[in-house]
């Protein structure tokens, strides 16, 4: 190695760094590749990077590749990040299991919540959104394949919620959001995002809304949600590697 200046340190990069920063370079990708094969404009689906588990420090790594957006499911992980955060400017989406007492903060801290699936969550979200905050854009969460452990509420449920939370006054009810049992075949990845999509524009047509949005895909099912219509993929593993601990995916 040769001498460093002083203000080479600056510059000084390590290899997880390195890592990671690659990571998402091959996710963006890998993403834009689907847009262009099924047809979507070019940057027209959201990646939500996916952050939860890791420390503030692999969310600035990713924020300085032009990374604007970032999902967490838990509020505690989120709070000793979100704050230390602040000057990256970037968009919080909350796509974990919502408990009545996280409301606040949920209210408080997150642009995009991706799994509504109660009114009585729906209501008090709208009541403690700070006055001077635009709208929470927010999806309902869809339990697609009548899972026992899954959140979201049953499809034959979703007009009834939707009525009930599409005037509420600090929300704004933009789409719908599921979780698919994993598959690996991708015909039938497709399949189940498709009756996501069918779902939506149904219940515009019959509830008198105009969602617009489509939260599906992960790390190993972003292509068959981009061939169906997402505008959000929400992507943890592909970015960040293997999670530093165990989570449900709820
Ligand atoms: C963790 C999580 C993801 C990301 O999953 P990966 O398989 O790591 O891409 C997406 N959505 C929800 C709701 C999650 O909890």
């Amino acid at each position: 190695m040769g001498h460093h200046s002083a203000d080479s340190a600056d510059f000084t990069v390590n290899a997880a760094e390195i890592d990671l920063i690659d990571r998402y370079q091959r996710l963006t990708d890998r993403l834009r590749q689907a847009e262009s094969h099924y047809g979507r404009a070019e940057g027209s689906v959201c990646l939500v990077a996916v952050s939860k588990t890791y420390p503030a420090d692999h969310i600035r790594t990713v924020a300085t590749q032009g990374q604007r957006d970032f999902g967490e499911n838990q509020i505690q992980d989120a709070m000793t990040k979100i704050p230390v955060l602040e000057d990256l400017g970037c968009s919080w989406h909350f796509i974990g299991p919502i408990q009545s007492n996280k409301c606040r903060d949920i209210a408080f801290h997150f642009d995009w919540v991706h799994s509504i699936d109660r009114t009585k969550i729906a209501k008090r979200l709208s009541n403690l959104r700070p006055v001077d905050a635009e709208p929470v854009n927010i999806f309902v969460q869809i339990n697609l394949q009548n899972e026992a452990t899954k959140s979201g509420v049953l499809p034959k449920e979703l007009g009834a919620l939707v009525d009930e939370v599409k005037n509420l006054p600090n929300l704004n009810l933009r789409g719908l959001m599921a979780i698919p049992a994993p598959e690996a075949v991708f015909d039938r990845q497709r399949t189940t995002f498709a009756t996501l999509r069918e779902l939506l524009q149904e219940t515009n047509r019959e509830h008198q809304t105009n969602m617009d949005c489509l939260s599906m895909g992960m790390t190993d099912d972003l292509e068959a949600a981009v061939a169906e219509g997402a505008t959000h993929v929400r992507v943890g593993t592909a970015i960040f590697g293997p999670r530093l601990r165990a989570e449900a995916i709820l």
